[in-house]
């Protein structure tokens, strides 16, 4: 078979693919938990729900405009107001299959052969991969101190002649990490001065903890949109707990989104009106869906805290957002790939390795299922890595003993 190197170099989702082997584990009637996928359980909101079923119902689904249907722009807009506090037009926006279509999208327009985007670990898995795609280079910056929020200055430091763009995710996945306001006013600043762009993904922007709220980049910049370097990522997908529609979509100058226009056109069209239209339900429907979903998650973040109190070996960072925590476990002295299938093996529960995040001897635990999925998703982990836990667990109905340890 004659395959592009291109596309040779492209590693799998790791995350995708374990979700797929937990679904067909199962189908095959195993008592899996998955810390996998980081999706919320919740059903769409209901006015995201009746929105696209009027879409559906009107049997008017063609052709949408490219850049997006003028009345979820419209709602984007007043989002925007509303949580960043910039008014921005319609051509400043333009919608997309999912946040990670609007980043392909992005790094499209913007990276030219060879040229360099900085990457913060721990990061999201598809960030290099999409980089790589569009023939870039990415440059991993890694905490020195063990930490999931790099220096200002280990950031400065990896600037070169070559740097495009630098990718910020805060609320950040995997970490759960909110970055301070102090480190991201540097960066914008850093960015407007040297002329490079500043991608903030802000998916999960409302999902943060305790009260505190997660400074967006937008909010350090005294440039209007237009001449500003920041471009916003943000989509429907995990507030409103609706991976499956895939609406994602991007806040930037007009030239940008005009370009981004040009290839999306020469690439999926447009998104399909009917998705869109959920999406303009959700948007402009009760918020106290999100809150709910925040609150939720909030206490599996508790209840996971309490979990992992007992668990020799490990350390975790308590997450400050988002659905995800990286314990360190290191002590284990174990490969973080090794971890993740011993426990899929052993103990019937997904993982995503660290190392898939640029984190090795971590583990990512997707926290969005149930308050019983993370408790007994961790015993089970106790009892496959820990010696000095009981050497006996039932796992469903089967009563198994470890004997590895
Ligand atoms: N950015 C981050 C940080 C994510 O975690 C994800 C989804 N896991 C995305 C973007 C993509 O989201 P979407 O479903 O909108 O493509």
């Amino acid at each position: 078979m004659s395959i592009s190197q291109l596309a040779r170099s492209i590693v799998e989702s790791p995350t995708l693919r374990l979700n797929e082997e937990a679904r067909l584990l199962r189908e095959k009637g195993e008592p899996v938990i998955s810390f996998g996928v980081g999706e919320p359980k919740n059903k769409a909101p209901i006015s995201a729900i009746l929105g696209s079923a009027a879409k559906l119902l009107s049997g008017d689904v063609k052709y949408a405009p490219t850049d997006g249907l003028p009345s979820l722009k419209k709602a984007i807009l007043r989002y925007t107001e509303e949580n960043y506090d910039r008014i921005i037009a319609p051509e400043n926006v333009i919608v997309s299959e999912g946040a990670k279509q609007s980043l392909f999208n992005i790094l499209y327009t913007i990276v030219n052969p060879q040229d360099e985007v900085i990457i913060l670990a721990p990061y999201w898995v598809s960030y290099p991969e999409i980089v790589k795609m569009v023939q870039g280079l990415p440059v991993i910056v890694t905490p020195e101190d063990g930490s999931f929020v790099p220096r200002f200055e280990e950031i400065e430091r990896a600037v070169s002649s070559s740097t495009k763009a630098i990718i910020l995710n805060s609320p950040n996945n995997p970490s759960g990490a909110v970055f301070p306001e102090e480190l991201i006013s540097k960066v914008v600043d850093l960015c407007e001065k040297k002329g490079i762009y500043l991608i903030t993904d802000d998916i999960y922007h409302k999902l943060v903890f305790d009260g505190k709220v997660a400074p967006p980049a937008w909010r350090y910049t005294t440039r209007d949109v237009e001449s500003s370097k920041v471009i916003v990522v943000n989509g429907v997908s995990k507030l409103y707990g609706m991976t499956g529609f895939r609406i994602g979509w991007v806040a930037a100058n007009r030239d940008l989104v005009r370009i981004m226009t040009n290839i999306q056109a020469q690439t999926t069209s447009c998104v399909p009106p009917i998705c869109q239209a959920a999406a303009e339900g959700a948007l402009t429907g009760l918020q106290s869906y999100v809150e709910s979903l925040r609150l939720t998650i909030q206490n599996h973040r508790d209840v996971l805290m309490q979990e992992i109190r007992t668990f020799q070996g490990v350390k975790l960072h308590k997450p400050e957002g988002t659905f995800y925590a990286l314990p360190d476990l290191r002590a284990y002295r174990m490969g973080s790939l090794e971890m993740s299938n011993l426990l899929l093996k052993k103990a019937l529960v997904v993982t995503v390795p660290g190392k898939e995040f640029g984190m090795e001897g971590h583990l990512r635990l997707s926290i969005s299922g149930s308050v019983k999925d993370i408790t007994e998703g961790i015993a089970r982990m106790k009892w496959a890595l820990d010696p000095s836990s009981p050497n006996e667990i039932y796992i469903g109905d089967r009563k198994l003993v470890r004997d590895w340890l």
